[in-house]
């Protein structure tokens, strides 16, 4: 029977996502020089975008060539000057709060039980403490399939004077709104292979007047991260350093394509893929996580049957579908599906479809 569309397996992982014909093509541009008119005049059309798709109209957006670790990094050094609290639900918060101590800033965890949002509640009584100068937040937990409440989150961090709210929106943005005026975020960081369905190598972010302020009298940042070398370059629409052109370039095009579609538009088509997802796991498997708080981006699916997860996963790919398997300590019992950046709901279909098959033919 014929399964995947394709010469390849289309990516359903969390990330990376599929990526556009469209895209790759603007990807195989020649080359051009990165402080010559060209890249500027490409700069002023990507950072107004990018500004709206951040929901900032006053923020700094940098580019770096590097993924959204690297940001992790640099959220942490240019932001912390005495000590982050960090709410882990999963593990890629958990590993926020790991990357903040490797870059020797002083970060507590605060544990919510995985499949659950964090609580806005216990982050206040910690904040109270007066302990902190910032929060590092995962907006959408992606080992997890759990987006945390943002604007709750957002209002308990500003009623502390002085913590910065820095949030990884990694596999949010593009594909769940994010209002980053509108909650007072400081610093708002993603990398491109999620939503924004780019080859993985590119990352942005946006800043805060705030966070430059504590960036201007931080210590240690290094270089390549340094939110204050970042804004001079970007005030000229020059990056710093060499960064992937190749990227630039495809950013800008999938900016373009992203206006087109309409935003709210697209986040409704993000909302209708996982409204299918989730409709499919909970009638043959079940939601891993709390369905209150699932995301619109990825599902985490926990295996009731007792399938060979990896055997499963096997016999999709062979059919030309890649899903991804669970991540971390959740990887025996779950799987996840990524319908982010240009899936489409008769894509997402057309994946359920296989995996029935699979599925009923005891392939797992
Ligand atoms: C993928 C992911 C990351 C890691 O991003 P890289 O671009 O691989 O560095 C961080 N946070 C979340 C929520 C993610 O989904």
């Amino acid at each position: 029977m014929p399964a995947s569309p394709s010469d390849h397996p289309i990516l359903f992982t969390p990330g990376p996502t599929e990526v556009s014909p469209e895209i790759l093509e603007e990807m195989a541009r020649p080359v051009i020089g990165h402080r010559g008119e060209e890249m500027q005049a490409i700069l002023g059309e990507i950072l107004p975008r990018a500004r709206t798709l951040f929901g900032t109209a006053g923020h700094d957006i940098f580019i770096t060539g590097s993924s959204a670790t690297g940001l992790w990094e640099a959220a942490v050094r240019n932001c912390v000057a005495r000590k982050a609290l960090v709410p882990v639900c999963g593990a890629f918060s958990e590993r926020f709060h790991e990357v903040a101590l490797a870059c020797g800033a002083p970060a507590d965890r605060i544990d919510t039980e995985w499949g659950r949002a964090v609580d806005p509640a216990a982050l206040d009584r910690a904040l109270g403490t007066g302990a902190y100068d910032a929060v590092a937040l995962v907006h959408n937990e992606t080992s997890t399939g759990v987006t945390n409440p943002l604007a709750t989150i957002a209002e308990v961090v500003r009623r502390h004077p002085g913590v910065l709210l820095l949030v990884d929106v990694v596999s949010s943005l593009a594909g769940i709104p994010i209002e980053v005026d509108r909650h007072g975020i400081d610093v708002a960081l993603a990398s491109v292979q999620k939503c924004l369905a780019l080859p993985p190598g590119l990352s942005l972010c946006a800043v805060s007047p705030r966070a430059m302020e504590r960036s201007r009298s931080a210590r240690g940042k290094g270089y390549y991260f340094d939110f204050v070398r970042l804004k001079n370059c970007f005030d000229k629409r020059t990056p710093l350093a060499t960064p992937s052109v190749s990227h630039i370039v495809a950013l800008r095009r999938q900016l373009q394509r992203i206006e087109a579609e309409g935003l709210e538009a697209r986040y409704a088509r993000h909302r209708d893929m996982a409204a299918a997802v989730r409709a499919w796991a909970a009638e043959r498997l079940d939601l891993f996580p709390d369905p209150a708080a699932a995301s619109d981006t990825v599902t985490c699916v926990r295996d009731t049957r007792g399938l060979d997860v990896a055997g499963f996963l096997r016999a999709l790919r062979r059919r030309g579908y890649a899903i991804g398997s669970g991540y971390g300590r959740l990887k025996e019992t779950t799987f996840r599906i990524g319908h982010m950046g240009d899936h489409t709901l008769g894509g997402v279909r057309s994946l359920l479809g296989q995996m029935d098959e699979v599925l009923e033919g005891g392939a797992a």
